[in-house]
């Protein structure tokens, strides 16, 4: 299915149909759980998605995490791309990518979020991605008490040694929105090292 997929790129993300050009056919155009709305996290951070993460959008993107459809990269960023263009435009310099455990990347091959960073890019004439983040190697949390299991999740990310985000204006990406904590704690690693501002974008809201 991939290799057909290879052959005709063509078709839709979501139904597998012939699609336009940017892989979504009209039908599912109609038809999409469409979202599209910014919201506001705790502190004030902004999220905006295309999507609800529910029927075809749901298993599309399920699909592009762990069936190995990467080509689905380009028409989700072409959906956040309209949701960024309406609730940010012109407001980003930059775009970061929430990353993935060094294990999971192993055993996946690729880092989801980071081809929807580099998808998103092309959508915005090659904005630079840049990779300022690293996910800490943790303990599995059913190891750990309550307590430490809230701090091993709030102490999940970390700056890379020698990245440089001071001043900069961060489009952060991820794949699906659910309680906000995983873009949360990267945006706080990012605004204590000194970005301007973080604003973030995914494909779905579950
Ligand atoms: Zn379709």
């Amino acid at each position: 299915m991939i290799l057909i997929d290879a052959l005709f790129p063509k078709s839709c993300a979501f139904c597998g149909k012939a699609a336009e050009s940017d892989g979504i056919c009209d039908k599912c155009r109609e038809t999409l759980p469409w979202y599209g709305t910014r919201e506001t996290l705790g502190g004030g951070l902004t999220v905006t998605a295309p999507l609800k993460y529910e029927n075809t959008a749901r298993a599309a993107l399920l699909r592009f995490k762990f069936k190995g459809r990467t080509q689905y990269a380009k028409p989700f960023a072409v959906l956040m791309s309209a949701c960024v263009r309406n609730y940010y435009g012109g407001e980003f310099d930059v775009i970061a990518y929430v990353p993935l455990g060094f294990f999971r990347r192993i055993k996946r091959g690729y880092n989801q979020t980071k081809l929807l960073a580099s998808a998103l890019s092309a959508e915005f004439g090659k904005v630079r991605v840049i990779a300022p983040l690293r996910k800490r190697s943790r303990k599995a949390n059913s190891s750990l008490g309550k307590d430490e299991r809230a701090a091993n999740v709030r102490n999940a990310f970390t700056l890379k040694r020698g990245a440089d985000v001071r001043g900069k204006r961060i489009l952060l990406v991820d794949d699906v929105l659910t309680t906000g904590a995983t873009l949360s704690e990267c945006a706080s690693v990012l605004l204590r090292n000194g970005a301007e501002r973080v604003m973030c974008v995914t494909v779905c809201r579950a």
